[in-house]
């Protein structure tokens, strides 16, 4: 497998159909399922490794953001990457970019009203891997929902001959959705935090019995996300997949989202809903079958 840190030396290594699953790194299960979902669909497959700037607030945890590039080049490998492409901030940003990719409407609900600027860093970061890539597939997780949405619509408006795949969230054997930010929680926020999955799980299953109102099935998972000690909700929110607008009623394909503050550490988590053959599934995401590698390092991978 090959490490480069320039868009030059990632386009030579990469031969035939190209696949391309970006990242910030701090690798987990949820990412290697991006690998592994693209490695039957392509020649080469490339993981980007980039912490960007760009989409961290002035107060939010930039220089904090965990970052193991050992751990992550042999996690990376082991999932079946031919290509790690971990460009420094020099190489993405030779100056600070006087051009940004903004996706109106769909990246000012959600998280967009409460973290500015975020999806306008990552629609820019994922514009410039497109274009210095040029894949033909790339991967996202449908852990980030609303980013997947707007990811899919960028694609579409500027052009881009890329393919856009969403994969099922990744979850720790008890449901909390994994995360390279799980790696701040203390043991009892660990605990805590599974109260965000237990409620989009409650409402799932209110779907299953028949339930389309949007407020009763935001009100479950604020409900038990409210009563569990150490977390405090920000929003639970019915959104339409496409254009990420608040629905009133489950009547298309949408996305149940959460947010809440487990101590310091912001967490979000969803269940999609997908309007199929007539009748709603669930996609409640992938459950470990062991404690995920978050916790270890790169002596231990
Ligand atoms: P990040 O490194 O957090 O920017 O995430 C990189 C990619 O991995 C994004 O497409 C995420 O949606 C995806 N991802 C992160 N966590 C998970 C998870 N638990 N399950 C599936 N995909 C995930």
């Amino acid at each position: 497998m090959n490490v480069v840190p320039t868009f030059a030396a990632a386009r030579d290594s990469a031969a035939g159909r190209v696949g391309l699953v970006p990242t910030m790194g701090f690798l987990h299960e949820g990412h290697l399922s991006l690998l592994e979902a693209l490695r039957p669909q392509c020649d080469t497959l490339v993981m980007s490794l980039f912490v960007n700037p760009l989409q961290f607030g002035p107060t939010e945890d930039l220089s904090r953001y965990p970052r193991d590039l050992e751990r992550d080049v042999t996690l990376a490998a082991s999932a079946g990457a031919d290509v790690v492409f971990a460009p420094d901030v020099d190489e993405m940003y030779p100056e600070p970019p006087a051009t940004s990719v903004s996706v109106a409407d769909l990246a000012f609900r959600l998280d967009g009203e409460r973290r500015p600027g975020h999806f306008k860093g990552v629609a820019t970061v994922v514009a410039k891997l497109l274009a210095g890539i040029q894949p033909d597939i790339a991967a996202f997780g449908r852990k980030d929902a609303q980013q997947l949405a707007i990811i899919r619509r960028l694609v579409a408006d500027l052009s881009f001959p890329t393919t856009v795949v969403g994969c099922p969230i990744v979850r720790e054997m008890d449901g909390l959705a994994l995360s390279s930010r799980n790696t701040y929680l203390s043991g009892d926020e660990r605990d805590a935090a599974v109260a965000l999955s237990r409620g989009l799980m409650a409402a799932a299953d209110a779907v299953a019995e028949g339930e389309r109102d949007s407020r009763a099935l935001e009100a479950l998972a604020l409900g038990v996300m409210a009563s569990t000690d150490g977390v405090e909700p920000d929003y639970a929110e019915l959104a339409s997949q496409h254009d990420v607008s608040r629905l009133t009623e489950l009547d298309r394909s949408a996305f149940l989202a959460v947010a809440a503050r487990v101590g310091p550490t912001r967490l979000i988590d969803n269940v999609h809903f997908d309007w199929d053959a007539g009748a709603f599934g669930a996609d409640r995401g992938i459950r470990l079958t062991a404690p995920s590698v978050l916790y270890t390092v790169s002596e231990e991978v």
